[in-house]
């Protein structure tokens, strides 16, 4: 499974539809300061789930929407989506190309698709959960991250490990099946 292709529309400093494709293996991305390179990697969290606003660097989750500058307006729509080259079968009962998309509005609606049909957060999260990709995983490690990482406490280095080795999905399976 690799990423195939990102397109980010109305999120952050992103006000035009603006798509990037990738190939496999390894893509370097660089810009001058403040061009929006962070924001990619914002927007790659966002639609696998992130419910941080403060974790994108803002206050509310309606900050990730395109702010207006001097010469244009606000918009009222972020939408980001992602599609994975799911070729080797990597994300199971999934097709050979995955589309996730996040959506969210002024207003606060939201919505995530998941291969264009209407989904749970939660069936976005499950499904990314074990592929190494969650939201919280080790595969994004942001500015400031690698020294958190190391001085973080046993117990939570060992939850990045978990999601690494993908156990955590089966954890909260169990939790949940003890609460109830
Ligand atoms: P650096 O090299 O300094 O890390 P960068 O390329 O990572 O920079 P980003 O942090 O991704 O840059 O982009 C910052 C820019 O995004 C700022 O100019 C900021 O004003 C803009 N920005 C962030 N949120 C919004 C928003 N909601 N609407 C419009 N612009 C935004
Ligand atoms: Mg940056």
């Amino acid at each position: 499974m690799y990423l195939q292709e990102l397109t980010i529309n109305g999120f952050k400093s992103f006000a035009d539809k603006t798509q990037i494709k990738f190939d496999p293996g390894l893509t370097g991305v660089v810009g001058p300061n403040g061009s929006g390179k962070s924001n990619i990697t914002e927007a790659i969290r966002w639609v696998l789930g992130e419910q941080s606003a403060k974790s994108l660097r803002g206050e509310r989750m309606g900050d990730v929407i395109f702010a207006g500058t001097d010469t244009r307006p606000a918009l009222n729509r972020a939408e980001v989506t992602m599609v994975f080259n799911n070729d080797d079968g990597y994300l199971e009962q999934q097709p050979s190309q995955v589309s996730v998309t996040r959506r969210l509005f002024r207003n606060g609606d939201s919505e995530f698709l998941l291969n264009n049909q209407q989904v749970r957060l939660k069936d976005i999260v499950t499904l990314f959960m074990d592929s190494g990709l969650g939201r919280d995983s080790f595969a994004f490690i942001s500015q400031g991250r690698v020294e958190a990482i190391f001085n973080s406490k046993p117990e939570d280095r060992r939850g990045i490990f978990e999601e690494a080795a993908g156990v955590l999905k089966y954890k909260n399976q169990k939790a949940k099946a003890q609460a109830q």
